[in-house]
């Protein structure tokens, strides 16, 4: 079960989705990581993976456990597999305001399934 002994974590939306308090098609997961279909995908497949301890970004999941971190990507890179997604593919770690992070749980962005433009927006 998540931690949900601080305010942002209560309110924190992957939180209740960890624990299913919130609906999700979760399509894979480890002891430590969790891959569900984002709500409002951006290309054929768009998954989000996240730590199922709460961390408001990946950098601040870095500072606290190496461990973890790996456990995020080998779930991203497994979903990739799985997903069929071996023409390509993008992880994305949207990271503070001007990146558009709007949920302060740490996640990746795994899109693919179409060619992707760069540099993005
Ligand atoms: P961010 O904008 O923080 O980088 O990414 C948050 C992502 O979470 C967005 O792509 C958004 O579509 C997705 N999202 C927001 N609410 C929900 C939800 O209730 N369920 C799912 N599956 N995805 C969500
Ligand atoms: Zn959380």
């Amino acid at each position: 079960m998540a931690d949900h002994s601080g305010d942002s974590r209560a309110l924190c939306l992957f939180c209740r989705i960890i624990d299913g308090e919130i609906p999700a098609t979760r399509i894979a997961e480890s002891g430590e990581a969790l891959a569900f279909r984002d709500i409002n995908p951006q290309g054929p497949t768009h998954v989000v993976v996240i730590p199922k301890r709460h961390v408001a970004t990946v950098v601040g999941l870095a500072a606290a456990s190496a461990q973890e971190l790996q456990a995020l990507f080998a779930l991203a890179g497994q979903v990739a597999v799985d997903e069929g997604l071996d023409a390509g593919y993008r992880m994305v770690t949207n990271t503070g305001g001007h990146a558009g992070q709007t949920v302060f749980h740490a996640h990746v962005h795994l899109i693919g399934g179409r060619p992707l433009g760069w540099p993005p927006g």
